[in-house]
């Protein structure tokens, strides 16, 4: 047996893991790479294997940094299965279609550049047509249905507890020529466990090698006791004097972690019942989904469902598609609360709702998730008195709240206790799915508490 990394090694993003026995190739997940535009863009359009000749791929979960470049694979010539658990194949339905238009318009904006110093054009990676024929080739089956994908491999999803319909992978493998047999775990992306809508990660058993995430070794989350009160402290507080809440937050699994928050707060009479607006039509797409998914939840939210209650949705609560009704949402007067997209607050509209809500002292933004550097979002929760947006400075006077409880990503003690709960002789260990730092201070802890065993960082390219 022989796995090459070939992405999300040294990084997080990119996640593409080969797999090659008894003349088979698998690939584990085929993410999209995301940093600079030009290196990105060939480092996606690029495969390092040829994509015709693999036997099957398979998806641990939907974020674009694991599905994103699978319509790219189909283009460029695999006509293979792709196997996800089925709630992973509905979220790919949206969110390949909406990675789909922004590869598009990002080539477009490129491209006007280009033409002016008489470069070479970019086609896009792939068009909205290509991400829905790349969905004909999946095939979902659920958690614990151990199935064979090919001569001596067999694939069985188990959750992971990081979005609706993750799945740790487990292989197990026999190699016709040795005979030897052997159990591979590809970790995914781990999740914390304890959290408002999915059940904690699972234990994989008798595994001996380990493809392992490493984003947050060596980083402990913020301790938060009871997020729940926090997050019903600001939002009475900004809802009185008419203020208008903005929840900058991603589409898919944050927009209904808090939505069920919010849902919960309204029903134990924590806040008043407020309009809610999701103004994002990927964040409504997503929560569609995660409505016809029960299995995918945790007991509470099984529960909740099985009880003919909605989950992400109550009185008040208004989802938006239509450019037209979220200009509308301008001239409102408050009180109310806005969820929308992006997290960062780089694109999407909540960027419009922060241009008009900014300068107002009545206005809270709440800022739920992780914001990388230099982004508009990390200024707002860099404190800046005055930020740029569509050209035109613009006054910071709104409130700025920060609630980072919400993360999907285990931290290091929470993937250290993950590894402990392993079981089997876990002889080979790879890391992967961490930027250098991270994946090294994981290394050196795993490596002090099991010194019998071979700890390493993939490097990309690397084969073992
Ligand atoms: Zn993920
Ligand atoms: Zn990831």
């Amino acid at each position: 047996m022989k796995i090459t990394f070939h992405g999300a090694a040294g990084t997080t993003t990119g996640s593409q893991h080969l797999i090659e026995i008894n003349g088979q190739r698998i690939l584990l997940d085929c993410g999209l790479y995301q940093g600079h535009r030009e290196e990105a863009y060939d480092r996606n359009k690029n495969f390092h294997f040829n994509p015709a000749g693999l036997t099957a791929v398979v998806l641990s979960h939907a974020h674009i940094d694991h599905s994103g470049n699978l319509p790219n694979l189909t283009r460029q010539g695999y006509r293979g299965n792709i196997y996800a658990t089925p709630a992973t194949r509905d979220l790919c339905q949206v969110m390949l279609a909406d990675s789909a238009k922004i590869q598009t318009a990002d080539v477009e904006y490129a491209n006007k550049k280009r033409a002016r110093k008489g470069e070479p054009l970019y086609t896009p990676l792939y068009t909205p047509i290509d991400a829905e024929k790349c969905l004909r080739q999946f095939v979902t089956f659920d958690y614990h249905r151990p199935m064979y994908i090919g001569e001596g491999v067999q694939l069985t999803f188990i959750d992971a507890g990081h979005i609706l319909g993750s799945a740790q992978v487990i292989l197990d493998l026999h190699d016709l020529e040795t005979g030897e047999k052997q159990r591979l775990l590809f970790s995914g992306d781990v999740g914390r466990g304890h959290n408002d809508l999915l059940r904690d990660p699972e234990n994989a058993t008798d595994i001996d090698t380990i493809i392992m995430e490493s984003t947050y070794g060596g980083r402990e989350h913020e301790m938060d006791t009871d997020s729940r009160e926090h997050l019903c402290n600001i939002l009475s507080a900004a809802l009185k004097n008419r203020g208008k809440v903005l929840i900058p937050s991603f589409a898919v699994e944050r927009t209904q972690q808090i939505l069920f928050a919010i849902h919960q707060l309204i029903e134990t009479g924590c806040i008043a019942n407020v309009p809610v607006y999701v103004d994002s039509p990927l964040a409504v797409s997503a929560t569609e989904i995660f409505r016809l998914h029960p299995e995918g939840f945790n007991d509470s939210v099984y529960q909740f469902l099985f009880d003919k209650r909605d989950p992400f949705g109550f009185e008040g609560l208004q989802l938006i598609r239509s450019a037209m009704e979220s200009k509308e949402l301008n001239g409102m007067e408050g009180p109310f609360i806005i969820i929308s997209a992006s997290g960062m607050c780089e694109a999407g509209r909540i960027v419009h709702h922060l241009k008009n809500n900014l300068p107002d002292p009545r206005t809270t933004v709440l800022f739920v998730g992780y914001c990388a550097e230099n982004t508009l979002g990390w200024k707002l929760r860099e404190g800046h008195q005055t930020v740029t947006i569509f050209g035109d400075p613009i006054m910071v006077r709104a409130k700025i709240e920060i609630l980072d409880s919400f993360s999907g990503h285990a931290d290091h003690s929470e993937l250290m206790e993950y590894f402990h709960r392993i079981t089997g002789p876990k002889k080979s260990v790879h890391l992967v799915h961490g930027e250098p730092l991270r994946s090294l201070a994981l290394q050196a802890a795993l490596q002090e508490e099991y010194p019998d065993k071979s700890i390493t960082i993939a490097q990309r390219g690397q084969s073992v």
